[in-house]
């Protein structure tokens, strides 16, 4: 079977050649017919020549070389409309996830499983505070979308050439993957792993990146959002009703009083602030609908590498 390995790289210079040391002997050991392809995510250092200095050393490599940094998510697409119609692994080029899994991957595939996706053992290498959100989120996820993403999978998967097609069949180009891959549905199954340390540097991700991925995956699964404010609006009115209610019975009774201020001020900013919030939600999936309707690819290449010549894919 022909294999095609998916690795965003972005800024990952100083881990390159390790990487490749170590991933190299783990496919040649598990599979006959190999091609990593290396999707460089705009780096801003010299990792496109690093990736090009690998090339020379191995020759199953296929460089992708991105016209600015769109971020992991484009990378990978990119990586999956070059995997030529074949079966994928895609994983980290940082070493948090071992190679050594893929095989363990690949016994299950030939099992009949088309989508083998590894599990986190522990997340023992985020802090306390990032496990307790990550965690939430899913379980917010989960409960709103109905599609079900576990907590501790990532992007670190194989997927059979006939799982790989109905992913690139999805035209959306906000692309979620997480959620992606659970949608497709096809026989899944988990594999646990171990992540590792990051072999160089720190991840790309701030708190604000992942809150904003969070929210962006929930706005592309879900229409909770959009249909949370009128449950809400109806249980407001109801509740202001019986307030109504309350406040004619008590003028009924005890004569008209001072009127309150705090009441009114406060009634006045809850309700303002309720629908500054669901005109920001509406807002939210307005942009997407605009965002889409452009079309606009999800990413573009500036260069490829493939074959050994140099320059037959310049042009
Ligand atoms: N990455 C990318 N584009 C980006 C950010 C990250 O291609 O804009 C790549 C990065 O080079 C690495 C993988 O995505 O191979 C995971 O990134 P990172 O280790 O920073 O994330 P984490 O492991 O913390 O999820
Ligand atoms: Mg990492």
């Amino acid at each position: 079977m022909h294999l095609s390995i998916i690795v965003p790289f972005y800024n990952e210079e100083a881990g390159i050649s390790s990487f490749f040391e170590r991933l190299i002997p783990v496919l040649n050991s598990c599979t006959d017919s190999f091609k990593v392809i290396c999707v460089d995510d705009g780096s801003t250092d010299n990792s496109f020549a690093a990736l090009n200095k690998a090339k020379d050393t191995y020759g199953q490599l296929k460089l992708i070389r991105l016209s600015r940094n769109f971020g992991k998510e484009a990378a990978l697409t990119a990586g999956l409309d070059h995997s030529e119609g074949r079966a994928v692994v895609m994983m980290d080029a940082d070493l948090q996830h071992p190679p050594e899994v893929i095989t363990e991957f690949l016994k299950e595939y030939k099992n009949g499983v088309d989508v083998v996706y590894g599990v986190r053992r522990s997340r023992q290498t985020d802090g306390a505070i990032r496990a307790f959100l990550a965690r939430s989120f899913y379980n917010v996820f989960s409960s709103m979308g109905d599609v079900k993403i576990s907590p501790d999978a990532g992007d670190f998967r194989f997927m059979s050439a006939r799982a790989v097609a109905a992913l690139q069949s999805l035209p959306e180009r906000r692309r979620f993957m997480k959620g992606l891959y659970a949608w497709i549905g096809f026989s899944q199954k988990a594999v646990e792993y171990d992540v590792a340390e990051r072999s160089n540097g720190q991840s790309r991700w701030s708190l604000a990146k992942l809150f904003s991925y969070a929210w962006g995956g929930i706005l592309s699964f879900s229409t909770v959002p959009l249909k949370l404010w009128s449950v809400l609006g109806a249980a407001l009115a109801a509740l202001s009703g019986g307030y109504a209610l309350y406040i004619l019975i008590d003028t009924l009774a005890n004569g008209r009083t001072t009127p309150g201020y705090a009441t009114l001020a406060t009634a006045i900013f809850f309700l303002g602030g309720v629908q500054l919030l669901s005109v920001g939600i509406l807002g939210e999936y307005i942009a997407r609908i605009f965002e889409e309707t452009k079309a606009r690819p999800t990413y573009i290449v500036e260069d490829i590498r493939d074959e050994d010549s140099h320059d037959e894919d310049m042009a």
